[in-house]
Order: structure tokens, then sequence, then C-alpha cells
């Protein structure tokens, strides 16, 4: 031979490897549940992460075993059953077989004129019918949810910009523009407004109420407010489904709104756009196919092995003109590999990798109404443990529950609100250490609370059941280690 590759000296040492690996592959998920959720790494295992680049060869046998004793051993565990903390997907098999299919055929999602391409597009459309959005919508695939927001606030700023901002930047903007949304929106829309270089200032804060949705007649003020000191109200972001409650925004109203007074409505459906396609929860998210930009996330309620979230866009010529670095009057070629609307005109990437197989692969498999179900079954979850845990000795809910994330703590009385907060984090963190169970917790309105977040197509009402017990007993064993120091 006279060149070096990387592909494998002997192809049947490799297949044999290939095989063993997906076999055991099947093995680890299909007993997640006899694991613990998580656990913490001793120091010989951290120290493997600390060898410098390694210079020669290691035989793939070894290595895999390395994988094995390290990677696979010490997950982060959101694929586990009784895992209900942040907000993550659970993942599925035919996901991750889509992964390792399209590294194989290896193409670029940055366009062109190829079936990876196609069905690129094709899950993009899929998604938009899925929550509604007019035909000839456009949107793209991203990295997840942070990125899809980034993408609809981008085009929302261009088109409200009233100059050409890509052009003339915004030191040209004639007037300050303001951004708005509610005092419990993602984190990541501050990062995307420093980003965007608007800064965080002008994003407004509007307060919500006892079911931590916007408070319109807020929003209203503060539009009015900016309008009479010649800030432009350019866009409203509206949440489906906030991170720490759940609590999903009055969409209808505030497309209404936005209507009326020509401001761009964004939604943030990182966790709650597609209960579009749950049959019992659906009117919860009406009015959201009016919106411009629609943030949603097929890493989380599609189970989709991470990185999968997608932009959706009302308006193409909005998108487009927003990212589009050829100009429309230039054709792409009308024959050959690059007869195509290049993909990296539609954000921010250009080489792009093949997100799209592990959705389209497990949305043909078990058809869209499956997954509308299983959205519908995380919320009766997060209603059954919400009873369960009014039902609980000492432990309260701590919001009404809205869909699937359950705020509630343990109280045993006579304790302030430090010691609440001490004693409720402390049995978050030795759930986690014991490997039952791991939740998260936050504080909503100045009140901390442990929160479970159930995305999760393994959890069985058992699990919900045990939650709550281990809660209790922890707690009484805390209780008595803080008694007795
Ligand atoms: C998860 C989430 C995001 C961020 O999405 P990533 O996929 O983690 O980048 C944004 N907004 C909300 C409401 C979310 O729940």
């Amino acid at each position: 031979m006279d060149y070096e590759t990387l592909d494998p000296e002997d192809w049947a040492q490799t297949q044999k490897l290939a095989h063993a690996l997906v076999d055991s592959a099947i093995d680890y998920t299909k007993n997640v549940r006899d694991r613990p959720v998580w656990r913490d790494m001793p120091g010989d295992i951290r120290d493997r992460f600390l060898t410098d680049v390694p210079k020669t060869a290691t035989p793939l046998a070894d290595i895999l075993r390395d994988v094995d004793d390290t990677v696979m051993a010490y997950p982060m565990g959101n694929t586990h059953p009784r895992f209900w903390a942040w907000y993550m997907g659970t993942s599925n098999f035919t996901g991750a077989m889509a992964d390792f299919i399209a590294a194989v055929q290896g193409s670029n999602l940055g366009g062109g004129n190829h079936a990876a391409a196609l069905m690129d597009q094709q899950v993009v459309q899929w998604l938009r019918q899925m929550i509604g959005m007019p035909e000839g919508a456009s949107g793209t695939l991203v990295s997840g949810g942070s990125v899809a927001n980034l993408i609809g606030l981008t085009v929302a700023r261009n088109t409200k910009a009233g100059i050409d901002i890509r052009e003339e930047g915004l030191m040209a903007l004639p007037a300050p523009l303001r951004f708005y949304g509610s005092d419990q929106m993602h984190s990541c829309h501050q990062q995307a407004m420093e980003t965007l270089g608007l800064g965080n200032k002008a994003l407004f804060r509007i307060r919500t109420g006892g079911d931590m949705t916007m408070d319109l007649e807020a929003l209203k003020f503060a539009v009015a407010d900016d309008r009479a000191n010649g800030v432009v109200p350019a866009c409203v972001i509206a949440t489906a489904g906030t991170v720490n409650t759940g609590a999903i925004d009055n969409l209808a109203a505030i497309a209404d709104f936005c209507h009326e007074q020509d401001i761009w409505l964004h939604v943030d459906g990182c966790i709650g756009a597609l209960v579009a396609i749950a049959p019992e929860n659906r009117w919860r998210v009406e009015g959201i196919e009016r919106a411009d930009s629609i943030a949603l996330d097929p890493h989380k309620w599609l189970h989709a092995p991470f990185e999968v979230g997608c932009a959706l866009i009302r308006s193409r010529t909005a998108h487009l003109s927003t990212f589009s670095l050829t100009p429309e009057y230039l054709k792409t070629a009308n024959r050959g590999l690059a007869a195509a609307q290049w993909l990296h005109d539609f954000g921010i990437q250009t080489s792009r990798g093949f997100r799209a197989l592990k959705v389209w692969m497990s949305l043909r498999e078990h058809g869209v109404e499956k997954f509308g179900r299983l959205i519908d079954q995380d919320i009766a979850k997060g209603a059954h443990l919400s009873r369960l845990v009014e039902e609980a000795e000492n432990l309260h809910l701590m919001f009404p529950t809205s869909i699937n994330i359950v705020c509630f703590r343990y109280d045993p009385g006579g304790l302030d609100e430090a010691e609440l907060k001490a004693l409720n984090i402390e049995i978050m963190l030795r759930l986690q250490e014991n490997g039952i169970a791991v939740l998260s917790d936050t504080t909503v309105h100045g009140q901390h609370c442990l929160r479970a977040a159930i995305n999760n197509h393994r959890t069985a009402n058992q699990d919900l059941q045990l939650v709550v017990r281990e809660v209790q007993n922890l707690a009484a064993i805390v209780l008595k280690d803080t008694a007795g120091s």
C-alpha cells in the first residue's frame, strides 16, 4: 500500500469487536434499572483522564475495555428510570443506532444535493407539522435549545432593527431595542442577548403570578412605557414550560398582543412545545403555532440522544436574510452535488452533523402518536408524584404542578427557611450519593425546593413511590445526624 490510513489492518478483527460492542450496548440499555442512577468516581478513575496525549498506538480491544471501565461505568445517569434532575431526555436505543449509522455514512450537513440533506429538511418539516406552524415556515436543526433560541432571537433582532443590522451593526440602531420575557425564562436568553450585543439590560423581566406565568398586564405596561421613552419593543419571549416549574405562558393572549403591537413573538418551547402532539394536554400550548419563531428540543421530549435542538422560523425570507451569505439572485448550481440550498444558510454553523437521522428513525419506528402518549404519560406521572407528595407526612408541594415538573420539600415544622434549605439539599445529595434517584433543586419566588422533572419514558409509579419513601427515610437520618452533632 502506498498510503497510510485510519482504516483497520484487520477488518475481521474489527468486526468481532464491533459485534461485541453492540451486544454490550444492548445489555447496558436493557439493564439500566439495575445500576445505581449515579455514583461518584474514585480517584484512580479520575486520574485516568489526566494522562497526556498518546503518542503511539494502543490495540482497539484495550481501548474499548478502558471505555467500559470509565465512561460506561460512571454515566451522568439520565437514561435511568429514576433520573429527574434539571431537564433532560432519556435517550433511546434506536437513536443511538442512528448516531452510529450517521457517523458511518459521514455526510456533512452543511448542505448539498444528497440524501442526508433532504432528510435534515424533512425532519425540520415534521417538527413544524407537529407544532402546527404553517407550511412555508423554515427551520434548522442545531445543537440544542440554547442555540435554537439564539437563532430565533437573532432573526427577531435583525427583522425588528429597522436598519440593515448585518451591514451597519448595532451602533447604527436609530433607537434601542427591547426584548421581554418572564422572570422564569431560561438563562440562555440572557446569554443570547449578551452574544447579540444587545446586552442584558435590553432583556426586560416581566413578573410572574402565583402560577409562574407571565403577567400580561405587566407586559403591556412595560411595552407602553418603553414606547413612551423611545425604546422599540422588538420581541416577546414566551415560555412554553419554564425550567423551574413547567409553567406555560398564555401563548394565545401573548400572540394577540404581539400581533396588535407588531412585536416579534418567540416561543421558548424547549420543554413544552412538543406538548402540541399530546392529545390530553395539547390545549395547554394553544396559540404556539402563531409564533414568529420557536425553539424546541428533540433531545428532551423526543428522547433523541444528545445533541439535537430545532429552531422554527415562520418567515423563510426573514430566516435566510439573517444568516445566508449567498445573495438571493445567485442560484446554486442546477446540477451536481451543489444543486441545493445550503443548509448552513439557516444558522451559524458551516459544517453540520447528521442530527436528523436519530429523530427520523425513532419517529418512524414508533409513530408520532406514541410520542404524544409518552408526553401525556409523563404529565400524568407528574400529577401522580404530586399526589404522593401531598399525602406523605412532612412533604409539601411548593407550587401547583402544571405539567411534569414537581417542586416540593421536606418540612417537619419548626425550622426556619435556611434550615429547611440545608435539610433539603442534604437529602438531595444523599439521594444522589446512594444511587437511588437524582433530583435537583431550585429557588422559586424566594422559596427553596427540591424538583423532579419527569421527562423519562422508563419511570414507573413504583419509582415515584420509592423516591418519596426514600426522601422521608433520609430526612429522618439527616435530622438525627444534625441533632447529634
Ligand atoms: C433545556 C432548556 C433550554 C436550553 O436547551 P439546551 O438543549 O439545554 O441547550 C432553554 N430553555 C428551556 C425552557 C429549557 O428547558
